[in-house]
């Protein structure tokens, strides 16, 4: 664990420490606005802060990102903080937690990791840490290491607000390693065990590997910046190495590009995508940074990719309907272009 991390865990467990005062049967989360606890016996209140001392929403537990077995041996960024940009910490005294709003860029990771939902995103984008029990539903409590499984309905944001529209910018701003851990965490938010090689690891070639909870294994390549036609011809050779090292049979093997956004339509990256499953029948997957977040920011696991979700082809590349059968409730409106699909 890194001294950052230690020192926001020892100020945490210095601090109150408190649990709802019933059983969370649902949380509502709505765009710029504060949770709502649904409890049992028909209580309902505003979302707060427990000052929870494992604080899930600055740290991961490392088992998130083991993928087992053989895969166990690929060497990720083992760093388990979840905020890509550093911006949340343990408010003085360890009371709480607070985000540095200069160093906040909106993506809702430590929102979604929450399990109270205190965590929302404000209008001007940055997150914001609810601390007040304005309906006193909260008690004093022990401990705080079993944390509720209630379900969280609703949206962190819908497919606006500036994390989203502005995307592309944002994540261009940032620097390798919290590309690698905002890509990593939105995956593990979205339900899929994740580990994303540090940038400048030489051992090893692919990305990242992931495990969906249907036990299909997905390989890697992250290219956040306009040159994608390199990564479907990357997933080959991580495809190979994958099936040859790691002994993963070929059927079981997802190859994913994980892009800011679509090239123009006439880009490369399609036909070699459709050359690649028409010469050897594999189906190379294009996920964008802002179908993910949407998943996420929407509460929904990617347990499985079927052969039709999230397909690229060079006549019909368009996630929206792949989007749809996950989040049917989600709007139409692209966030930026190429966010869905190619723009002309
Ligand atoms: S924001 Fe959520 S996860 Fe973080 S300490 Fe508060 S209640 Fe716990
Ligand atoms: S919204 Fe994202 S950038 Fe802001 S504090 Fe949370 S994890 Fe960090």
């Amino acid at each position: 664990m890194s001294d950052v991390l230690r020192h926001k865990r020892e100020l945490g467990r210095q601090g109150r420490l408190l649990s709802p005062g019933g059983t969370l049967e649902s949380i509502h989360v709505s765009p710029n606005t504060r949770s709502v606890w649904h409890m049992d016996g028909g209580k309902s209140g505003n979302a707060t802060c427990l000052g929870c001392h494992d604080a899930p929403c600055i740290e991961l537990k490392e088992q998130n990102f083991d993928l087992g077995g053989e895969l166990s041996a690929f060497p990720g960024d083992p760093s388990q903080e979840v905020c890509p940009v550093n911006a949340i910490n343990w408010k003085e005294g360890g009371e709480t937690v607070e985000i540095d709003n200069e160093r906040c860029v909106g993506c809702g990771l430590c929102a979604l990791q929450c399990p109270y939902g205190a965590i929302t995103l404000n209008v001007d984008g940055t997150a914001k840490v609810e601390t007040d029990d304005l309906d006193h539903v909260t008690v004093p409590a022990e401990t705080g290491t079993t944390h509720t499984q209630a379900k969280k309905q609703g949206s962190l944001s819908a497919s606006g607000g500036h994390f989203l529209t502005n995307l592309p910018e944002i994540i261009a701003a940032l620097n390798d390693t919290q590309t690698t851990r905002l890509v990593r965490n939105i995956f593990l938010s979205c339900g899929v065990a994740a580990n994303i090689r540090r940038k400048g690891d030489t051992n090893v070639r692919m990305d990242g590997l992931l495990r969906f909870p249907s036990g299909q294994i997905g390989v890697v390549e992250i290219e956040t910046s306009p040159n994608v036609l390199e990564s479907p011809r990357a997933l080959l050779e991580d495809i190979a190495v994958l099936h040859n090292r790691f002994g993963v049979p070929m059927p079981e093997i997802v190859p994913v590009s994980v892009i800011s956004s679509f090239p123009n339509v006439r880009v490369e990256y399609y036909q070699v995508i459709d050359d690649i499953e028409n010469v050897l029948g594999i189906q190379c997957r294009s996920l964008t940074l802002a179908s993910l977040f949407i998943l996420g920011w929407h509460f929904r696991s990617l347990e499985k990719m079927p052969d039709d979700l999230f397909t690229t082809t060079s006549g019909s590349t368009d996630l929206l309907p792949s989007l749809k059968e996950l989040i049917p409730e989600m709007p139409d409106l692209e966030p930026y272009l190429g966010a869905y699909r190619p723009f002309k």
